[in-house]
């Protein structure tokens, strides 16, 4: 008898709804979740499931999940589906879309099966998770890009991390050479895989974690803050990032799209932080700002 299959759920993924379907398949319980490329058309979101999952819980799940998001003015262009799993090697394939990425001039990401590799280049070790941030994100990409700049040429000694996901952003700024550095997520899971993403790369003791909004700290001054959230999130926070930095300290904000930089940058300045420095990757910006 042929073993029973795997499913893949398979949906079209727009920038501004990537994040909200990855949470989705998480909680229908896929044991994998990638977002890739294709050609000519929108990012496709692909998660996996096991053979004991419902294909039509799942199907009926994601129908009404499109619908609520058309609800809210995203149109994705695909309904979605669910079909079995052609590949049986699906883990492979799933690990297959995380290799090791190199990041920036200094910085290579690399899952942990991946073994450490020679050559030059710092590398942090992410497990793909729950929690977003692989390296494999523009936003996250053009994040470590400026912190690596920063980092090497103001050598800030404290930083704190604003959404830290899977701690890579943290995790990076430590390695790097800052000496301790404080992040935060309002999920509980994200801030769970920081903690062993920073016992992976031998940072622990030198990353403080916790549970908390960003807006909400009660945070001693810092010379750099880096907040990869979105472009309506920066404008609520830009208040509260001028109060954490100390005077001539930097701010990295990322996930903003391309067309939304002008205004957060408005937001920003309305506050007192300067735009420094501007990246764009794949329609995303990242900025490095300065307080006065
Ligand atoms: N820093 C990582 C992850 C960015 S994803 C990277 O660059 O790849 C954004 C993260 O911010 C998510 O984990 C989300 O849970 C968290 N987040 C969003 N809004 C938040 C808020 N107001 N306070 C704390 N965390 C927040």
């Amino acid at each position: 008898m042929p073993a029973a299959p795997y499913w893949e759920l398979t949906v079209a993924a727009l920038p501004e709804a990537a994040e909200a379907l990855q949470n989705f398949a998480w909680e229908l319980g896929a044991l994998g979740v990638v977002e890739e490329e294709s050609p000519g058309g929108p990012p496709r979101l692909r998660a996996f499931f096991p053979p004991t999952a419902d294909p039509p819980a799942i199907a009926a799940a994601l129908r009404e999940y499109v619908a609520s998001l058309r609800t809210l003015g995203v149109a994705l262009s695909d309904e979605g589906h669910v079909t079995p799993l052609a590949d049986p090697g699906w883990a492979e394939a799933w690990r297959a879309h995380f290799r090791p990425v190199p990041v920036g001039r200094r910085l290579l990401v690399r899952p942990p099966w991946e073994r450490e590799p020679a050559g030059e280049r710092l590398s942090i070790c992410i497990e793909p998770g729950r929690a977003f941030g692989t390296g494999h994100h523009a936003t996250t990409a053009g994040c470590l890009e400026l912190i690596e700049d920063i980092v090497e040429r103001e050598r800030p000694a404290r930083a704190l991390d604003l959404g830290t996901g899977s701690g890579i952003l943290a995790i990076a700024a430590l390695r790097l050479g800052v000496a301790e550095v404080t992040a935060v997520d309002e999920d509980p899971d994200a801030v769970s895989n920081a903690r062993l993403n920073a016992a992976a790369n031998g940072v622990a003791a030198r990353l403080h974690c916790a549970v908390a909004d960003a807006g909400a700290l009660d945070a001693r001054a810092v010379p750099l803050v880096v907040a990869n959230l979105t472009a309506p999130a920066h404008r609520r926070l830009a208040a509260a990032y001028r109060r954490y930095l100390a005077p001539a300290g930097t701010l990295v904000a990322g996930g903003i799209l391309a067309s939304e930089a002008a205004g957060a940058c408005r937001a920003f300045a309305a506050e007192g932080l300067a735009r420094r420095r501007a990246l764009e990757r794949a329609g995303w910006t990242t900025v490095a700002l300065t307080a006065d």
